[in-house]
């Protein structure tokens, strides 16, 4: 599973977060998944819960943040979001390129 693998590195990156901080507990991680990552983000949850378990994360709260694509469209000048397979703009037809929301990192750990 896809998802297993991002949340097992995004894992070893709060861990390692939390060690270089001295941390006893971690409460809350904070999470960025665009929405063309990928990543289901109800799977990555389900993951990232089980990895927890036998960790000093096994409390903290999991907060994912989704972000979406946007695009710009250079004919008319329309700003919008954007899905995984839209090339054209709805207005003009003319082509965009979507920019963002391929994110996937971790945005913040809480540590006590
Ligand atoms: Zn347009």
């Amino acid at each position: 599973m896809h998802e297993l693998a991002v949340a097992q590195s995004m894992m070893a990156v709060v861990m390692e977060n939390a060690a270089a901080n001295n941390a006893k507990k971690i409460t809350r991680i904070e999470l960025v998944v665009g929405k063309l990552a990928g990543v289901v983000p109800d799977a990555l949850r389900f993951c990232f819960e089980t990895l927890k378990e036998e960790t000093i994360a096994k409390d903290a709260a999991l907060i994912i943040h989704e972000v979406a694509a946007t695009a710009h469209c250079a004919t008319c000048n329309l700003e919008r979001e954007v899905g995984l397979y839209d090339y054209f703009c709805p207005t003009c037809e003319g082509p965009v390129f979507p920019k963002g929301g391929d994110e996937l990192n971790v945005k913040d750990i809480e540590i006590e």
